[in-house]
């Protein structure tokens, strides 16, 4: 952190607004959110489906979407809700190339997995790769951004350079819910394998949805040899 009166100049000559209400946001670090905003967020609370992590009601281990579904995964967690404030922030940070907006992100995520994932351990983070088309026209992968952050956090290796996106499918909620499986089928490579075999890898991503992608990604890895694999999403989309 720089001394008091460095950030006092900085917020003078950078005046930092918050991207959801337009309030003073922190100058540093740039987390685009002001601290009123930050707290309206309010992260997924336990128990999770065992199966795709969204917050159960009752004394179940599945939600009523899993109960009849089979991911590759082994579990996946996602920190809020995708609507509101986030769904904005999500918004602004792919689609308007605010970048710094990932230190908010992974703010978020980090609380999250202290808070719910504290009992889990992985080997390696890798981010769920963009098709490359979008990744050019966009000028970066939200979700690298996040896998970078948080293998600096925990200290472990970050993967993603060796997972790619072959080509873009049909986008999923266009299609009916028996087709989804199929339509992402075999979009995913390793270009490494030796580097995901046996190992236990965190599968970051930006909003989960269906499960489906993710769940391609992560029956790429496996049959690449990662012993495990679970999914962390900052968002979960209905
Ligand atoms: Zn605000
Ligand atoms: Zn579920």
């Amino acid at each position: 952190m720089p001394a008091p009166w460095v950030e006092s100049l900085l917020s003078l000559a950078f005046p930092a607004a918050c991207e959801i209400c337009g309030a003073p946001a922190p100058v540093y670090p740039v987390t685009g959110v002001c601290g009123r905003c930050e707290s309206g967020i309010v992260l997924i609370p336990g128990p999770h489906c065992v199966s795709c992590g969204r917050g159960l009601k009752t004394e179940t281990d599945r939600c009523s979407e899993c109960w009849d579904k089979h991911f590759h995964f082994d579990r996946a967690f996602s920190c809020t809700p995708y609507e509101g404030k986030m769904k904005k922030l999500l918004h602004t940070y792919k689609f308007e190339g605010r970048k710094y907006l990932k230190h908010y992100f992974l703010k978020i995520m980090q609380k999250f997995m202290e808070v719910s994932m504290d009992d889990l351990a992985w080997d390696a983070v890798a981010a769920v790769p963009l098709d490359p088309a979008k990744k050019r026209a966009r000028g970066f992968n939200q979700s690298e951004l996040l896998s970078a952050g948080i293998s600096a956090w925990r200290r472990l290796p970050d993967l993603s350079k060796h997972l790619k996106r072959r080509y873009a499918h049909e986008p999923q909620h266009r299609m009916a819910k028996s087709a989804r499986e199929q339509n992402v089928k075999g979009c995913f490579t390793v270009t490494n394998a030796e580097a995901f075999k046996l190992k236990r890898i965190l599968l970051v991503d930006d909003i989960l949805t269906t499960g489906q992608t993710t769940s391609e990604c992560a029956r790429t890895l496996k049959e690449s040899g990662a012993s495990s694999v679970i999914v962390l999403a900052c968002a979960r989309g209905i």
